[in-house]
């Protein structure tokens, strides 16, 4: 089976000093892996390397299977930065607009069917904002706007959803409701690359954890994580840590 992602060796720098230095791992179809380290430890920056946003200083990069810097399917990955909070802020488009896009880029026309608009509003039930569809999208909070871009990705029948701490300033109970659907994605066959602060969220999902300070701690499934001391390791001992419970 082709990995969805492959790192071999990759480092990376934005002036002097590697961001990120020799990782390498891998991402299989169907996985859930959870990318954790402290404030600045590389998350970011490893997340833009293994979606081919960055080209590696030294090492090699696949994104299923292709070279990273050659691949050409970008519908094939839904990605939700940091910044989908604020992007579009002057695109003056709805909800519906925004995940049909996706459904175009799936489509690869610039002429949908009923049967694509039938899939932009599934799209638009599965994450829950059926009555936000006639919506500017810059009227929308953070979280349903995140929401939004993953319906995008589900229009574009992506095979990759990448979030990039995706509940930062979203409440506790609509954190727990974005996260059970992100499980029943993960559960359909999505994969999914996960940067989240809130190492208990991770581990309860994730079934491979990737613990990252420049260079890798731990890369693996998630009971050989938490029996380790990777995560110490990683934090060091300045009180950064979370306590997982499992
Ligand atoms: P994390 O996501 O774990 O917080 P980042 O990948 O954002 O970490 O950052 C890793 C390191 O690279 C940090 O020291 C950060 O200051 C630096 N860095 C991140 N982005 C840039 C950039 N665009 N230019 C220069 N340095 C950067």
């Amino acid at each position: 089976m082709t990995a969805v992602v492959s790192l071999e060796n990759v480092t990376f720098a934005y002036g002097e000093q590697p961001a990120v230095r020799d990782v390498s791992l891998t991402v299989d179809q169907g996985d859930f892996l959870g990318l954790i380290g402290p404030n600045g430890s590389g998350k970011t920056t490893l997340l833009h390397l293994m979606l081919g946003l960055h080209s590696p200083d030294s090492g090699s990069i696949e994104l299923f299977g292709e070279p990273a810097s050659a691949f050409s399917e970008g519908e094939r990955i839904g990605y939700v930065s940091q910044q989908a909070t604020s992007r579009g802020e002057t695109m003056p488009v709805t909800v519906r607009e925004v995940v049909t896009m996706g459904r175009f880029a799936h489509s690869g026309h610039n002429r949908l069917t009923e049967a694509d608009h039938d899939i932009v509003t599934d799209a638009l039930e599965t994450v829950g904002i059926t009555a936000l569809a006639d919506r500017q999208i810059t009227q929308l909070s953070g979280g349903q706007r995140q929401r939004a871009f993953i319906a995008r990705a589900l229009a574009s029948e992506a095979d990759l959803l990448a979030l990039d701490e995706p509940t930062v300033g979203v409440d506790a109970e609509s954190r727990d409701e974005f996260y059970r659907l992100l499980d029943s994605l993960n559960d359909s066959g999505i994969t999914i690359i996960l940067i989240e602060h809130d190492i208990g969220v991770v581990t309860d999902r994730a079934n491979r954890i990737a613990c990252l300070n420049t260079e890798l701690y731990h890369h693996g499934d998630t009971e050989s994580f938490v029996e380790s001391d990777a995560l110490t390791e990683a934090y060091g001992t300045t009180g950064h840590v979370v306590e997982h419970h499992h």
